[in-house]
């Protein structure tokens, strides 16, 4: 039997190939970044061929630093930055725009005139979500809208849409010649169309969208045999066995699998994910729900998400936009020189707000700047937003499931950070938790296909996998604690109304 698994997890700034073990350890690794297009304020695209390319690239490259052939991989994962769309002729295999990414903001027109009837939550019982920029459903009606020709090819039959889950998969699967047009429930349940209790796309809303339904992918399970592999000679006829979008592949990676647990993942963004079992809960606090996973014909276990658009990005935006550090981890050296924010408090709302606001109305800003404040300060500032962001979220998790979190398992690459870790305890007043894997998001892709294959049996012993590497304990108190988020929930309400 082969020994290992290999996940994809094409991600926002970066494409990575990573195998892991049956201990769900990693064996060996590929990563390469793609380019971040900003054609103008607001908007964010990415190339999609280069980001197929990437993928095959980071795969030779996982093979080969792990000596490994196709031979030794039992299945392969896919794991994708969510509500990324990307639009492409089923005949050429050519995308007929840039992908379009989940931070851009150019549809909010489109928005404002669906929600001119009914209002932004006309369907958030049905599927999940308010009507934003953020989801998959307007920027294909956009693309299908600006690019010539492309309503016409679409209602031909001629264009298919996806996720990078699903460009990836009909990619990896032959492409023109017989790729798998599918998706999985988590990332179908990101786009606006689906129903969350049919797990069907909505025939309505897509009429209301002007999105004919022949583009769709099939909606697949998160855990099942899709196809295999026959693009790529490195992993030819190995089966593609599960797709889960990025935050609910950190949450299964976590092996938070039961209702009541969660996690936090900091990255780009900043996601929180409450499971919530089986049971479809309706936030009255500002969080999506959304669906967890879902394995082969078993029930589909549901979640509440707060997303946060901007964290480790303003760590960049510091870097490139700034030149106020030359490394990402230069922030904790500039943080840790002074023992406060100084008054200094920083809302990067440069994509509007989402959880738990969803006002696209906000932009960034700093506040409390004095003649005393440094750029010490504002390195602190820009972390602390980080763990204000996600102390608001958890607020409203606790809001709406009515049982207090007692602790946050946490992942992604902010949280190297011990200072940011640190602050966050301190604010959420519970203990924060990394676990010894902090690439959770590719080991929940892995996870959800190895299951599929029976290199892994069943949840306990992924489960058994999961263990604690370290945990930082609160140790502000109330008061202090509190005035903080006073002082931030002021800040926040500076960045309203700023849109002409
Ligand atoms: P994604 O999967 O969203 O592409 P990652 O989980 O790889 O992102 O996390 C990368 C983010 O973490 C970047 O935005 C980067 O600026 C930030 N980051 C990396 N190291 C640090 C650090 N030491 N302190 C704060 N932020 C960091």
């Amino acid at each position: 039997m082969s020994k290992y698994v290999i996940a994809i997890d094409q991600g926002t700034t970066s494409s990575r190939a990573i195998v892991f073990d049956h201990a769900g350890t990693i064996v060996s690794t590929g990563q390469m970044e793609h380019e971040q297009i900003f054609p103008q304020a607001g908007w964010v695209e990415h190339n999609a061929t280069e980001i197929w390319d990437n993928v095959r690239e980071v795969i030779a490259v996982a093979l080969a630093a792990g000596n490994l052939t196709r031979h030794d991989i039992a299945a392969v994962g896919i794991t994708n930055q969510r509500e990324t769309s990307v639009v492409w002729n089923k005949k050429t295999g050519v995308p007929v725009y840039n992908a379009i990414v989940w931070q851009d903001t150019r549809t909010q027109y489109i928005v404002e005139e669906l929600a001119a009837n009914g209002g932004v939550d006309r369907y958030k019982e049905r599927v999940g979500l308010p009507l934003a920029p953020y989801f998959s459903g307007t920027k294909v009606k956009w693309i299908l809208d600006h690019v010539d020709g492309a309503r016409e090819a679409a209602e031909a039959g001629d264009l298919l849409f996806g996720n990078t889950d699903t460009w990836v998969t009909w990619n990896l699967t032959g492409g023109t010649d017989g790729g798998v047009h599918i998706t999985d429930v988590t990332n179908a349940s990101r786009t606006m169309f689906m129903d969350l209790e049919t797990l069907a796309w909505d025939d309505e809303i897509l009429a209301d969208f002007g999105v004919p339904r022949s583009m769709l992918p099939e909606i697949k399970s998160s855990s099942e045999v899709y196809g295999e592999v026959h693009s790529s000679q490195l992993l030819r006829e190995v089966p593609i066995a599960g797709i889960l979008g990025d935050q609910q592949a950190a949450t299964f990676g976590q092996a938070a699998f039961g209702a009541g647990e969660a996690k936090n993942t900091y990255g780009t963004g900043c996601f929180l994910i409450f499971n919530t079992g089986e049971e479809i809960v309706r936030s009255k606090n500002g969080l999506l729900t959304t669906l967890g996973y879902k394995l082969g014909d078993a029930a589909p276990v549901y979640a509440l998400e707060g997303s946060i658009a901007v964290a480790g990005s303003l760590v960049q935006w510091l870097r490139d936009n700034i030149g106020m550090i030359a490394t990402s981890a230069e922030i904790e050296t500039l943080a840790a020189t002074v023992s406060d924010n100084g008054g200094v408090y920083i809302v990067p709302a440069f994509s509007g707000l989402f959880a738990p606001y969803w006002r696209s109305d906000a932009r960034g800003a700093i506040v409390g700047l004095t003649r005393y404040a440094n750029k010490n300060h504002i390195a602190r500032a820009a972390l602390e937003s980080t763990a204000f962001q996600t102390r608001e979220v958890l607020d409203a998790v606790n809001a709406d499931s009515g049982v207090p979190l007692t602790e946050l398992k946490v992942d992604g690459g902010m949280v190297a950070n011990d200072q940011l870790m640190q602050f966050q305890a301190d604010l959420l007043g519970v203990p924060v938790i990394r676990p010894k894997v902090t690439e959770t998001t590719a080991l929940g892709a892995a996870y959800a296909a190895g299951l599929a294959v029976g290199f892994w049996n069943d949840l306990g012993e992924l489960r058994a996998n999961w263990s604690e590497d370290k945990r930082w304990e609160p140790s502000m108190d109330t008061a202090e604690r509190e005035r903080q988020m006073r002082l931030w929930q002021k800040a926040v309400t500076r960045t309203f109304d700023w849109v002409d």
